[in-house]
């Protein structure tokens, strides 16, 4: 733990602070005294390190009970077919669980808000029918029926398959004001909508390939 606050002061810039006060206590105490203080200290830390270990699965506990709350979303065949509006829990995994489950790209998209390069995905000039779902936790998020051509090298639909699906927030990074689209079900990042896009919506949701697994109409 002493480690962790030490670099933790490092990433801040304040390499000196943490150690100075130290220094010189060490010049000025007695050598019997700084051993007893530092006996004291290291019992203090076992002390502490078991009481955290002790504590640890009861805090995560509390934490996932905090997170896990239920959704809506809309479940639907491959080739699109609406079925049932159901509750479900949302889907929440480690960092660690993401990583292990999505390719590099993938997780460093869904999980990070990150973009793939334009022309660079698998599915920006497909044009077969089917669902494209969450490439996460494989929540329907795109019918073929509403894909057009943007020209812009990224998938891009005029509608969800249903709102209920994904979930748009407002996001100001890169000195923009957009609006972000992420799947409803376990928060994976897809992409941002935009209002360019053409009839009956007049919306562009422009969405990245690897945040996508397409299920081609059977
Ligand atoms: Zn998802």
């Amino acid at each position: 733990m002493l480690n962790l606050d030490r670099d933790h002061d490092k990433a801040h810039g304040g390499t000196d602070a943490f150690v100075r006060p130290a220094e010189q206590s060490s010049a000025d105490t007695p050598p019997n005294m700084q051993r007893r203080v530092f006996i004291t200290t290291s019992l203090a830390t076992i002390a502490g390190l078991a009481l955290w270990q002790w504590t640890r699965p009861r805090a995560l506990a509390v934490v996932a009970a905090s997170e896990s709350r239920e959704v809506t979303v809309v479940r639907f065949s491959d080739s699109g077919q609406r079925l049932n509006r159901v509750s479900t829990a949302k889907v929440i995994k480690s960092a660690d669980l993401w990583r292990k489950q999505l390719s590099a790209n993938a997780y460093d998209i869904t999980r990070n808000a990150d973009t793939e390069l334009a022309f660079s995905g698998k599915y920006w000039n497909l044009h077969e029918k089917g669902v494209y779902r969450c490439v996460c936790c494989d929540n329907a998020l795109f019918d073929s029926a509403t894909k057009f051509d943007s020209g812009t090298g990224w998938p891009s639909f005029w509608a969800p398959i249903a709102k209920e699906n994904v979930t748009e927030t407002r996001d100001t990074t890169l000195g923009m004001v957009r609006i972000a689209v992420s799947c409803t079900e376990c928060d994976g990042h897809l992409g941002h909508v935009f209002d360019d896009g053409p009839e009956p919506t007049g919306l562009r949701y422009c969405m990245n390939s690897a945040s996508l697994r397409f299920a081609k109409q059977v």
